[in-house]
């Protein structure tokens, strides 16, 4: 199914380091990307037309109107579904011969092993398309403590910046070399307060989805570690030198410590980033790693059809084959469950109140 067809990929198999044998990498490769928005949505693009084999999209949110200026898979008639159930649509239209795991979720801590198919297919890569510390450093943990390659985007206002990490030789910086602890909550920009601009998210997950490739075509470890920053409306271009990066007495890639993936960050309600929009997770469940008998689908547990015939009588409601959506017009709400347990509740920013229009269809 994912053999390499030299017409629809004839072009880039005239690049340096490529050819045949190149495209087969490819195609057997698995990349994992994390965030489906403006980065994640980009790269997942970018990888489904150059022929990676395999990609398992993470998201855990729904499409907004406020997403489309920049977030190139989805469409008006993508409002309100997963983004991973609208991208894993798009991408299957692109190019059929790409397998898409589509996982409508949170990474956490007890799940991001399962999830990733860390255990099962491990990926050649992780991608970070998140837009939050918590997750960017989980992801670190991950890629250290799995030896898997991690490719590092942000991107906010005009610009953005993006980092490499890879574990050979071990004198290589890992994120939190360069950064060893994420900045308190509420004290940096984000895309909500400072605003963000689409061709820069486009040129960071661009950056992102080519050193993607470079490392499954085994490409990536003749280049020095490095800082790429870009600011588009300035015009600044800058590749600033990690070459001298490792912390010798790292935290994570050194003494091995992986706080992220312990699982101490978690919290059961989170107000997500000035969005009005409050998110109840459901209780954690045992770390079990995913297998090939038992793969991604098994984890779920909500029935959904049975869910959305029981709240059609509370107002409109829009079932996807991951979620159920739906709009309390008494409580100027919108609360959309996915089949993780996990619940958005649109509307308010205050979890009490978040969690008190929840009960109101999960009991
Ligand atoms: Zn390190």
């Amino acid at each position: 199914m994912t053999d390499a067809r030299p017409d629809r990929y004839h072009r880039q198999m005239l690049l340096p380091g490529w050819g045949a044998a190149g495209q087969q990498r490819l195609a057997q490769a698995h990349a994992a990307i994390v965030g489906v928005g403006a980065l994640g949505s980009v790269i997942a693009e970018q990888l489904a037309r150059a022929g990676v084999g395999t990609l398992t999209l993470v998201d855990r949110d729904i499409v907004e109107l406020t997403n489309l200026q920049r977030q190139f898979l989805y469409a008006m008639g993508d409002l309100g579904s997963p983004k991973v159930e609208a991208a894993r649509a798009r991408l299957t239209q692109i190019n059929p011969d790409c397998r898409i795991y589509a996982e409508a979720t949170d990474l956490r801590a007890d799940n991001a092993e399962a999830v990733l198919g860390i255990h099962a297919q491990r990926p050649a890569v992780i991608i970070d398309g998140t837009d939050n510390f918590e997750t960017r450093y989980l992801l670190n943990d991950l890629a250290v403590l799995h030896a898997i390659p991690l490719v590092y985007g942000g991107a906010l206002a005009t610009g953005g910046t993006q980092m490499t990490v890879l574990h050979d030789p071990p004198s290589r910086p890992c994120l939190r070399c360069v950064e060893p602890d994420p900045p308190p909550p509420g004290t940096l920009p984000t895309c909500d307060t400072a605003g963000v601009l689409g061709p820069a998210t486009a040129v960071i997950a661009s950056i992102q989805a080519a050193e993607a490739i470079r490392i499954i075509l085994g490409l990536a470890s003749d280049t020095p570690p490095s800082l790429v920053q870009v600011d588009l409306f300035s015009g600044q271009f800058r590749r600033m030198s990690l070459a001298g990066a490792h912390d010798p007495a790292c935290p994570c890639c050194v003494r091995r410590q992986f706080p992220y993936l312990a699982g101490t960050h978690d919290t059961s309600e989170r107000l997500l980033c000035g969005r009005n929009t409050v998110q109840i997770s459901p209780p954690a469940v045992s770390r079990a790693p995913a297998t090939p008998a038992a793969p991604p689908a098994a984890r779920r547990t909500l029935d959904l059809a049975a869910l959305a015939a029981r709240t059609q009588s509370l107002g409109p409601t829009r079932h996807t084959a991951q979620s159920v959506s739906v709009t309390l017009a008494q409580e100027a709400a919108e609360v959309t469950i996915f089949a993780d347990g996990r619940i958005l509740v649109s509307g308010t920013t205050d979890p009490a109140r978040a969690r008190a229009i929840a009960a109101r269809i999960m009991g």
